[in-house]
């Protein structure tokens, strides 16, 4: 890998971030449109979360077959994933295929962390600045930082006494780390615990499970691939993509039409059977309509899933606490898990129920609760990220009048579709807030966010555009729809990081776009055929926009 340095460079593009979201938009910025551009990581090396989530168990929720990029056809025929759900490595490994392949390294600066972005009014051009000390100015100014990238460990006291070892799931070291007879305290209940606590188990002496609040979790019934099922998918692939891609979850699944509310409890039964034995996200796409929307249809299944945790937990001690009951399934983000209930029957397991007896404090030698000590050689902090705008807020990022985007996004993100934010012109954000991002299948929302803006930066080309800025109004109406779709859903219901609610003082409002993938597709498509209405487009100086 060749790493260069960079000072006083001028681009037509700045990229931040080597993962799905950069490697493609530096494909598209360069090799399309041929733009020069740079992205910039602080990573060593391409894969943005994948390069950094390397804890036991990691692997995608999301099939392999549909967890990748589909612009490149030949590629889709060609790589062979091997488990049904990709697992950390694969996924890496396929990220550094695509950059090889497309010879995308050359233009990555790793080791590097942009530390401020300033928009100059006069040049109308981007002044980015890194920690290694590069100076580039840049036309456009556009982030493929992910929405779950700046890990989160809570104050807790004592945090720094602990003399073991300790860890957040997000930045798990490179080499690994030996757990073998150890006693492991993980603190938290999320995707990632959910992931790491069945296999931490199997080499742990003994794991402590510090939960405070309890999950709804299917199987995910993981397995190899299987080759015929593969041949198939690659076989229709055109096909399998255009549906993900008006899906409501970028999955290539048919919507169900049918309401929990007017089946026979039998047969509801019978559905929500069936979905957990096929496992993963088909129970929450394939079982009713009105699950995410309606309390009542919800209640169907989150006792359902209730009723499971019974059967499964051994212990009706340990079978309760992990029962939840303060939230309704999937306002929090679903989860999909393989063993996850049925690792708390094994006698080296101990769940530590801290919504009732909250953690103290962390001593030198453990994690003190309310009711006991908890002697401890490695502390796994799985306590998530501040998600959506905590990578943001790291960077000085200021826009006209040298308004701060922190400032901005004081009360919460402000953006038109995700994409842009009023008084940042030709500043782009790839799976922004306001856009559907985490609350679908990835790969499809960075495709379509990529390709919008690719097609607008070639727009404004031919029509000698200069600056794209979000008009304030289209931003606030654009807030105010995010807005009324979340309420019309159950998530505001649970206190989760869509809303901000893992983080002390952080504003309580939910971020991502709830609407959908493929109604959001054909906004966004609306607003590109209406000449980039929602917009405020300045034309260069030299040359009058024909618009
Ligand atoms: P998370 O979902 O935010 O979970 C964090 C956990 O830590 C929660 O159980 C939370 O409890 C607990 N916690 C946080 N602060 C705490 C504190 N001060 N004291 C005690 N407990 C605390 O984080 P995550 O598991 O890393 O997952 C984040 C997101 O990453 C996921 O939702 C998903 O979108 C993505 N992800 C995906 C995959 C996948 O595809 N399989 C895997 C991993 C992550 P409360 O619930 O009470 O707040």
């Amino acid at each position: 890998m060749t790493e260069t340095k960079t000072t006083t460079t001028e681009l037509d593009a700045v990229v931040v971030g080597a993962g799905f979201s950069g490697l493609y938009m530096l494909y598209r910025l360069r090799d399309v449109l041929g733009m020069s551009a740079r992205v910039f990581d602080a990573a060593h090396d391409v894969g943005g979360t994948w390069y950094w989530n390397r804890y036991p168990g990691a692997r995608c929720d999301s099939e392999s077959y549909i967890y990748c990029f589909s612009f490149d056809k030949d590629l889709l025929q060609e790589w062979e994933w091997s488990g049904k759900y990709p697992e950390q490595p694969e996924i890496l490994a396929y990220l550094n295929h695509v950059a090889d392949r497309l010879d995308l390294r050359r233009d990555i600066q790793f080791n590097t962390r942009v530390i401020s972005a300033l928009y100059n009014e006069a040049t109308r051009r981007w002044d980015i600045e890194t920690d290694q000390g590069d100076h580039v100015t840049a036309r456009y100014f556009i982030t493929g930082i992910g929405c779950l990238s700046t890990g989160q460990i809570p104050d807790i006291k004592g945090r720094d006494t602990f003399k073991g070892q300790w860890y957040h799931t997000g930045a798990w070291p490179h080499e690994g780390v030996d757990l073998t007879g150890k006693r492991v305290g993980i603190i938290g209940t999320g995707s990632s615990a959910i992931q790491a606590i069945p296999v931490i188990a199997k080499q742990a002496g003994h794991l402590y499970v510090f939960q405070r609040t309890p999950q709804f979790t299917i199987p995910a019934r993981h397995a190899n691939v299987d080759k015929a099922f593969l041949k198939d998918v690659k076989s229709r692939y055109d096909e399998i993509w255009e549906k993900a891609r008006w899906s409501a979850g970028g999955f290539p699944v048919d919507p169900v039409d049918r309401s929990a509310l007017e089946v026979s409890a039998e047969e509801r039964q019978a559905v929500y059977e069936a979905g957990w034995q096929q496992g993963g996200f088909n129970f929450f796409f394939g079982s009713f309509k009105d699950v995410a929307v309606d309390r009542r249809a919800n209640d169907t299944a989150s006792e359902f899933i209730r009723s499971k945790i019974r059967e499964i937990v051994k212990d009706p001690e340990t079978a309760e606490k992990l029962t939840p009951t303060d939230h309704p399934f999937s306002s929090k983000r679903a989860l999909i898990d393989t063993n996850y209930f049925e690792t708390y029957n094994r006698d080296n397991v101990t769940l530590v129920d801290i919504r009732h007896s909250p953690i103290q404090e962390i001593t030198e030698t453990g994690i003190r609760t309310e009711d006991d000590s908890y002697d401890l050689d490695v502390i796994i902090f799985a306590t998530g990220f501040d998600a959506m705008t905590g990578t943001f807020f790291k960077m000085d990022i200021r826009g006209k009048n040298g308004l701060a985007l922190k400032e901005k996004w004081e009360a919460g993100p402000k953006t038109y579709l995700g994409l842009s934010s009023a008084g940042f012109p030709n500043m782009f954000m790839i799976t922004g807030p306001g856009s559907p991002s985490v609350l679908s299948n990835m790969p499809v929302s960075i495709e379509q966010h990529v390709e919008f803006i690719s097609n607008f930066l070639e727009y404004m080309t031919e029509h000698g555009i200069d600056t794209a800025e979000a008009d304030a109004q289209a931003e606030t109406e654009w807030v105010a729809h995010v807005n009324a779709i979340a309420d019309m859903t159950l998530y505001p219901l649970a206190d989760s990081w869509y809303l901000g609610a893992n983080i002390p003082g952080k504003p309580r409002v939910f971020m991502p776009y709830p609407g959908g993938v493929g109604p959001y597709r054909t906004k966004c498509n609306e607003v590109a055929e209406n000449g980039y209405e929602g917009y405020v487009l300045g034309a260069a100086e030299r040359e009058p926009a024909a618009v």
